[in-house]
């Protein structure tokens, strides 16, 4: 261990996160990792060198106080963090869990810009929720006035529960309206319960619900009711329906069924951990040979979904290097650690067949070209250096798009790739009181900026309810 000076003494500090043997984690379906104790809770916390000019706080696209926090809950005082570090965030417990630190906080952690171990700042957050909940402390919404106004959401994803919250805590008469069955968005159908068990995002949606949010669940904007009759319904709607429109690899060979499609391969896990009867056609990669093309978040959770459901062997086919991949790096080490194969460099090329059934991928080698000053290296394939893959199941994880929107209105403008245009500040979209947030805004992102803007698009509606309000009252 290394030694760091706190307050005037040197400590001895454990400096990473206790994760469950890969072995284990191979078993089951429950976060890998393990819970902090008051003890190693504190002593994490008390890691922070407190370095004066917060760049974890910079970092953090919350802007959490992350520095007065993790010296709260170094001084056994965990209640009054979590008062503050609720202050900036309506789901520290689910950020603390499933941010890519190592891009965010933590990476710019002076410990870690220094050549030591940065704070593990997300587990003290995740502790800290866990401890709230568990003891109490989460406060119910209580709004000190109802207002009449009434709020639509559309998607119950953590940029609609986010302003949910803000915007029911202000009184408002809030409805969030998802053509799920259950509330949570990737949250619940998406990130597998290894990095976020389900439970965690239940007590949540609970927490709105007694709180007086009012869920439509099992409605599809767009076809059960229109964005019309929605905003004759409410004072505001807020659209935060995310993106999901998968991209699709282009390869001879691909057909209909040859490949299967990366969330929905994860949805059917989500179900089955949530509870849910099992049903045909929901795929399963037990004794099977999985191959999953590419190299971001999704395709990590489909890998280590396949090594859970016991698949006889898994790769990943990424055509850019470690050091070029979308994905988190400690996912790729959990990945790594868990028995997935990387074929870094491996560009799909073809998919293989016999009659209806999938062989195997047909990969080009690739290499990184020399990069132009201030630009990305690029990729070219090797010549004659083809490569096969066998698989029984091929994943599509490239990626997502904004689906065309069928509640669309004319009027409603986007951008070319079909995103939601807004207001930088304001949120607002073409449509008078129709505001958007999250994913459907940014393209596909993070959980924490989803929260971000779910609650500056809070704070910006009621701007406008109050403003609309005293331009008639005047
Ligand atoms: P979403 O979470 O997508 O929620 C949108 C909601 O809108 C959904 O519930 C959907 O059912 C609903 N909806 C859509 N259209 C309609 C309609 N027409 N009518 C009614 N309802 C509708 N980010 C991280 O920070 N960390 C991670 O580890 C991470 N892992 C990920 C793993 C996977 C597999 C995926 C796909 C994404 C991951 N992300 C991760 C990204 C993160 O999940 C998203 O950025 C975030 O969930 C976006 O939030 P959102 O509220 O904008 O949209
Ligand atoms: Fe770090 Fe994410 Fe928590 Fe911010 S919200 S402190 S980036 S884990």
């Amino acid at each position: 261990h290394k030694t760091i000076k706190q307050g005037g003494t040197f400590v001895v500090e454990p400096r990473r996160l206790s994760k469950a043997s890969a072995e284990l984690r191979a078993r089951g379906f429950g976060e890998i990792t393990i819970p902090h104790s008051t003890e190693t809770a504190e002593k994490q916390a008390s890691r922070c060198t407190d370095c004066g000019v917060p760049f974890c706080q910079n970092a953090c696209p919350l802007q959490n106080n992350i520095p007065d926090w993790l010296r709260l809950s170094a001084e056994n005082e965990p209640r009054e963090a979590w008062r503050v570090a609720s202050l900036t965030s309506t789901m520290p417990e689910i950020c603390g869990r499933i941010c890519p630190q190592d891009r965010l906080c933590e990476g710019a952690c002076t410990l870690n810009v220094s050549g030591w171990d940065a704070v593990t700042i997300g587990s003290v957050e995740a502790w800290l929720g866990d401890q709230a909940f568990a003891n109490g402390w989460v406060e119910p919404i209580r709004p000190k006035a109802e207002r009449a106004e009434t709020i639509g959401i559309v998607g119950a994803g953590p940029a609609g529960l986010a302003a949910a919250d803000r915007l029911r805590s202000e009184g408002y008469q809030v409805v969030v309206y998802d053509r799920h069955d259950r509330a949570g968005g990737l949250l619940i159908y998406g990130i597998p319960g290894f990095k976020l068990e389900k439970h965690v995002v239940q007590r949540r949606v609970d927490r709105l619900i007694e709180g007086g949010v009012q869920f439509v669940l099992g409605c599809d904007v767009g076809k059960d009711v229109t964005l019309s009759e929605l905003r004759d319904r409410h004072d505001v709607v807020l659209l935060a329906m995310g993106v999901y429109q998968p991209r699709i690899l282009s390869a001879p060979g691909r057909g209909p069924d040859s490949t299967v499609e990366a969330l929905q391969y994860l949805t059917h896990q989500n179900r089955r951990d949530l509870g849910d009867a099992e049903q045909a056609g929901w795929y399963e990669a037990s004794g099977k040979r999985v191959v999953v093309i590419g190299g971001g978040d999704t395709a990590m959770d489909c890998v280590r979904t396949a090594i859970r459901q016991g698949a006889a062997s898994v790769t990943c086919l990424y055509r850019r290097d470690r050091e070029n991949m979308p994905g988190s790096a400690r996912e790729v080490q959990n990945a790594e650690e868990e028995g997935v194969v990387f074929e870094w460099l491996g560009a799909p090329k073809a998919l293989l067949s016999q009659g209806d059934r999938v062989t195997g991928v047909r990969a080009a080698r690739m290499q990184l070209t020399e990069a132009a000053p201030g630009e990305r290296r690029d990729i070219v394939p090797v010549p004659g250096a083809d490569f096969d893959i066998p698989a029984d199941i091929v994943i599509e994880a490239l990626g997502f798009s904004p689906e065309p929107f069928a509640a669309h209105e004319p009027d409603l403008r986007l951008r070319d790739d079909g995103t939601i245009r807004v207001g930088a500040v304001s949120f607002a979209t073409s449509l008078p009181g129709v505001f958007a947030a999250g994913d459907a805004v940014r393209g596909a992102s993070l959980v924490v900026w989803a929260v971000r803007e779910g609650q500056d698009a809070a704070a910006e509606i009621d701007r406008y309810l109050k403003t609309r309000t005293e331009e008639v009252a005047a």
